[in-house]
């Protein structure tokens, strides 16, 4: 499936493997993001996470739902699904419960997922659904137009609230451990080698696994609030991000540029649904009984 660029230099090429390529479909390629957009790095990361874990891509499966982290799905080369409004957890349950062996993620942004789907994330994660969620947060609503977001800090400007957010913002992380998922991570696309080894841990680990990235979107929302550019946003990233391995979820809630916890803060065992399941009707029928999925 891969393909070499080739790159004209002292008039000889030099043939260069792009690792991210054989990833893309290329006939969609250029994507919609704007310049200085960050969903397109997460994408990269993500290739590479998969890429390092060497899975069969036609064991992978990609589910998001609607917004600009939303077509994240129609550019990777794998089965993908690009659902209704929040509902790309429910899909992507039902994929995974018809097709237990398949890797089934969840890939789209924190109004889709934690706002119209903010009820499936919770229950998906409560019952330990064998899936990996990434959140690309940029608090906001990027394609519709910037209104705020169910993670929009307080004191920042959207559309829907142009004298400033006086709303309390979930707290990604604190809200996927409650829940029980047993994975949780942040980083932001300043940090792509970390970002990409979360990523690739997420997508190896059974049960629910969650990783949140921060990521701008100089279009909306950092320009309405006179942020800068992408690049403004990265290194704003890059200086006020405070790495806290195994931090208590509910000390890393986000303020408006303030510090930014960063790390790995939940890694823990549970049973998932389908375990449990077999389990249970194990018990309850005995050797009648089939297990589901194996
Ligand atoms: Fe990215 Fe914002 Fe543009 Fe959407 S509107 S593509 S989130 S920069």
């Amino acid at each position: 499936m891969s393909q070499n660029l080739a790159i004209a230099a002292d008039e000889r090429e030099y043939p260069v493997e792009n690792p991210v390529i054989p990833y893309l479909r290329q006939e969609r390629i250029p994507h919609i993001w704007c310049p200085g957009c960050g969903i397109g790095t997460t994408v990269n990361c993500f290739a590479r996470a998969l890429t390092e874990s060497k899975r069969d891509l036609d064991q992978v499966a990609i589910v998001s739902g609607i917004g600009c982290t939303g077509r994240v799905a129609g550019y990777l080369n794998l089965d993908s699904f690009h659902t209704t409004h929040g509902r790309a957890i429910p899909f992507a349950t039902g994929l995974k419960l018809s097709n237990p062996k398949l890797k089934v993620v969840v890939y789209s942004g924190d109004g889709d997922l934690f706002a119209i789907g903010g009820n499936h994330f919770v229950h998906a994660a409560r019952r330990n659904m064998d899936l990996t969620v990434i959140c690309v947060n940029n608090f906001t609503y990027g394609m519709t137009g910037g209104q705020l977001a169910p993670t929009t800090p307080i004191g920042a400007s959207q559309t829907t609230m142009p004298y400033g957010n006086f709303e309390n913002p979930f707290n990604l992380p604190f809200l996927a451990d409650a829940c029980g998922a047993v994975y949780v991570a942040r980083w932001t696309v300043f940090h792509v080698k970390q970002l990409t080894r979360a990523m690739h841990e997420a997508i190896s680990k059974p049960g629910f696994t969650f990783v949140e990235v921060l990521a701008p979107c100089p279009t909306l929302y950092s320009r309405r609030n006179k942020l800068g550019d992408g690049v403004d946003q990265v290194k704003y990233y890059k200086e006020r991000s405070v790495v806290k391995h195994g931090a208590a979820t509910k000390e890393v809630a986000l303020g408006f540029q303030g510090d930014i916890v960063v790390g790995k803060f939940v890694d823990r065992e549970r049973e998932t649904w389908l375990d449990g399941m077999n389990a249970h009707f194990e018990k309850v029928l005995g050797p009648r009984y089939r297990r589901y999925g194996e």
